[in-house]
């Protein structure tokens, strides 16, 4: 990227950070996407479906944490609300793959002792994020992937549903446009990367995630996805990768990321931010407004992260115009916001 690119960009680069002054008992964060969400492109009645199910999960995943529940249960509360509307990029309402099917991955991570759990490519699977847990809990492995993850889910009373059952109209549509666009460049395989690159990003938007502390003070992360549109069947984003699209250690911070995820994986975005939390004692606005913005953005990575510590600090960082996002603090109101610093 060019330096008068790079600092135009810079502009638009976005963090915001919730530094506790004293430990919070208890707090939830929650993101839908990140990407070009601007309030003149988006309708009074959209906007308002959109704040009231980011509202409806933050609620949720609060309650079971003010009650006294796990953080991996507010976690899950809160991104099984998610995935079940057609208005986010995971379960219903799915992006399709060039195909025009629909390929889910997810992840789940414990910050007590670093257990993690994490699905790919699954078709079949309602909730893609309890399936991850499930792998984490249930089984000796990190990571299932495809009709190996289907099989795992039937031998553990899953039911199975239709892969129409994650279609929407929208995301159809979108399909179509994609499809012409990339139909236009050459779709050979080397340069798909560049053809996807020049999509616009809503092309690719609507990751859900969320990272919770709990009274007993462990952290958990958790992040599902459909992928990003018109993606090659099989291929495989950063969400269900430990590490890059999600990461949790009670000794540092949780993550959950959202955005371009080849580029997440390559820079191992969620680990790379918690580890500067640990070795280098930054705070976690600090640690992802550096590598969200300084190292994902000049090599053009796009996206965002929701980030919480132990103590309650929190961080929304992105560098797109938006990303639809909620927080929440022990006895204190939700926030909910979408665009730049509303
Ligand atoms: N990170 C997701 C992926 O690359 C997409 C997104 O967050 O919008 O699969």
């Amino acid at each position: 990227m060019n330096k008068i690119l790079f600092i135009f960009s810079c502009l638009i680069c976005l963090s915001s950070g919730v530094q506790a002054s004293e430990p919070a008992e208890f707090a939830i964060v929650i993101h839908g996407g990140a990407g070009t969400i601007e309030k003149s492109k988006m309708t009074p009645e959209k906007e308002r479906a959109y704040r009231t199910k980011l509202q409806e999960a933050i609620d949720a995943g609060y309650a079971v944490l003010e009650k006294g529940g796990a953080s991996l249960d507010a976690v899950v509360a809160a991104i099984n609300i998610l995935e079940d509307s057609p208005l986010f990029n995971a379960g219903k309402g799915a992006v399709y793959t060039y195909e025009g099917a629909h390929e889910l991955d997810a992840s789940i991570m414990d910050g007590r002792d670093r257990q993690a759990g994490a699905v790919a490519g699954v078709k079949r699977v309602a909730n893609p994020i309890n399936l991850a847990r499930m792998v984490m809990e249930d089984s000796p492995f990190v990571m299932l992937a495809g009709e190996g993850a289907e099989a795992f889910a039937r031998s553990r009373g899953v039911p199975m549903v239709d892969n129409k059952r994650f279609d929407t109209e929208q995301r159809r549509q979108q399909l179509e446009r994609a499809k012409e666009k990339l139909d236009k460049e050459n779709k050979q395989d080397k340069d798909y990367r560049a053809a996807v690159d020049s999509l616009p990003v809503p092309f690719r938007m609507g990751t859900v995630g969320a990272v919770a502390l709990d009274k007993q003070g462990n952290l958990a992360a958790g992040t599902s996805t459909g992928g990003m549109t018109a993606k090659r069947f099989g291929r495989i984003g950063d969400s269900p990768v430990i590490g890059a699209g999600t990461f949790a250690d009670n000794a540092s911070c949780a993550v959950s990321a959202t955005g371009h995820g080849e580029y997440f994986i390559r820079y191992n975005v969620a680990a790379d931010i918690c580890t500067r939390v640990a070795y280098q004692s930054k705070s976690v606005a600090q640690a992802a407004d550096e590598v969200i913005n300084e190292v994902l953005l000049p090599v053009g990575g796009t996206g965002g992260v929701i980030v919480l510590d132990a103590k309650g600090n929190i961080a929304l960082t992105f560098n797109t115009k938006g990303m639809y996002r909620a927080s929440r603090v022990a006895g204190q109101p939700a926030q909910v916001a979408i665009f730049g610093k509303d």
